[in-house]
């Protein structure tokens, strides 16, 4: 493999692990996988051309190429070198497209590989809706939610056992024999662990996340009368660290109703909860209720692709796993193969992405002007396939023509 030359400066973390952002960061990226080229060159232009315009050539990203997936496998004969994951500390910001999920017993998704060595926490979804594009929904512009899902616990930790296995019947034995519980023969088996710190750091980044952006409200989203010590925890925890870390910015939807009368006081964040079925139900019908979401792993897994589902489908969702140390901004779909190499497909969600990630360094002025340019191009009606065939009287664009179409309602 080539060395590649470093062209910019590094970001770095101050002791409080804020970030320090040069004029010319360096920014990791993975191209990803089947359509990932494809997506990439068209998401990477609309960022160099957002930062260009806002700044006026003062800022620029200096992009660093990250190995993954299968390119990887070609140049290195590995699907994620252990190179990549110190460039990936190194850089402290980065994005990528999507990854083959290899297939084959023991061998784990790259993504879930990534989240979990890069202790990225908090899997960041911001669900909104951009006018034109078509929706299931009769009032989808009244869906506006960020879901922060827990990225490391649950039962997404991969400590499982398949039935029959001497691991599973060792267990069950034991189980059996210690605790007195009945499990049927040959179970596999699969552990739920969830913690109190890790749900904990969670909830701090959605509730910061809603101060810091005046949002009205946080709602932790679990399953806790059915699992009270892991799901019902979870809800506990959630409250606790808002009245020991928060008091004075955040008030409790029951408090809210004693002691209010119904009425927030101005500039507080309300905390609530809901069940997660119930969840469901009010992004149907009442999604303006709610801002930011807060949920343990598999909960938000399917919470946060059915609110995508209300605005348009995931074309257009972006999403990013955060930590302490480190971001991966990512496409949240899959890498479509049968689309690979067409320049066909919708590049939005990881355009939409790419501005979650100039927002996270700080250069909010230049992703407001690629949204803008993005809400802009979708309703002058020049879209992808898969909205034009939904859309009347759309004009349909390569993925190519898509970004450059942005890029063109940027003005300046
Ligand atoms: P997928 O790649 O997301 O594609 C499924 C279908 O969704 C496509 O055929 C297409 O539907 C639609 N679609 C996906 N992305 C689109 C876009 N940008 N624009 C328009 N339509 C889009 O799901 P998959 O086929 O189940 O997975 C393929 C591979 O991707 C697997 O190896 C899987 O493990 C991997 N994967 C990776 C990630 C990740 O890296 N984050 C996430 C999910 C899956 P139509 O055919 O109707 O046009």
């Amino acid at each position: 493999m080539v060395k590649q030359e470093v062209t910019g400066t590094w970001i770095t973390l101050e002791k409080d692990l804020t970030l320090r952002v040069p004029s010319d960061p360096n920014v990791g990226y993975i191209e990803g996988d089947g359509v990932g080229p494809d997506i990439w060159a068209a998401s990477s232009a609309v960022m160099d051309a957002a930062v260009a315009r806002a700044y006026g050539g003062a800022r620029k990203i200096h992009w660093f190429e990250l190995m993954a997936g299968e390119k990887a496998l070609k140049e290195t004969g590995e699907w994620l070198p252990e190179k990549t994951l110190e460039d990936i500390r190194q850089c402290v910001v980065a994005i990528k497209g999507p990854l083959t999920t290899p297939v084959g017993e023991g061998l784990r998704s790259l993504n879930v590989t990534l989240r979990q060595v890069l202790d990225l926490y908090a899997c960041v979804r911001p669900v909104r809706y951009f006018p034109g594009v078509p929706s299931p929904m009769k009032n989808p512009e009244r869906v506006n939610m960020v879901v922060f899902r827990e990225n490391t616990e649950d039962v997404y930790a991969g400590i499982e056992w398949s039935a029959g296995s001497p691991e599973a019947l060792r267990l069950k034995g034991f189980l059996e024999k210690e605790f007195g519980v009945k499990l049927p023969d040959e179970p596999g088996i699969g552990i739920k662990p969830m913690s109190r710190a890790g749900t904990q750091r969670l909830v701090r980044r959605a509730i910061r996340y809603a101060l810091d952006r005046k949002l009205a409200s946080v709602t932790l989203v679990h399953k806790g009368n059915i699992m009270k010590y892991t799901e019902g925890a979870f809800r506990k925890w959630g409250y606790e660290l808002a009245a020991s870390e928060f008091a004075a910015e955040t008030v409790t939807e029951a408090e809210v109703a004693e002691k209010y009368q119904g009425k927030a006081p101005e500039g507080r964040v309300v905390i609530k909860d809901r069940i997660a079925d119930s969840m469901f139900q009010q992004a149907l019908l009442r999604p303006s209720e709610y801002q930011v979401l807060a949920t343990p792993n598999l909960n938000g897994d399917y919470l946060s692709d059915a609110l995508a589902a209300q605005v348009g489908g995931l074309g257009m969702a972006p999403g990013a796993n955060i930590g302490d140390q480190c971001a991966m901004f990512e496409a949240t779909h899959g890498t479509a193969p049968k689309y690979a190499g067409l320049d066909k497909i919708n590049p939005g969600s990881l355009i939409l992405s790419g501005a979650m990630m100039l927002e996270y360094l700080g250069w909010g002025e230049a992703a407001r002007l690629m949204e803008q340019a993005l809400a802009a191009t979708i309703q002058s009606g020049v879209v992808t396939y898969d909205l034009a065939r939904q859309m009347e009287g759309a004009r349909e664009v390569r993925c190519s023509e898509f970004g450059r179409a942005i890029i063109d309602r940027m003005g300046g």
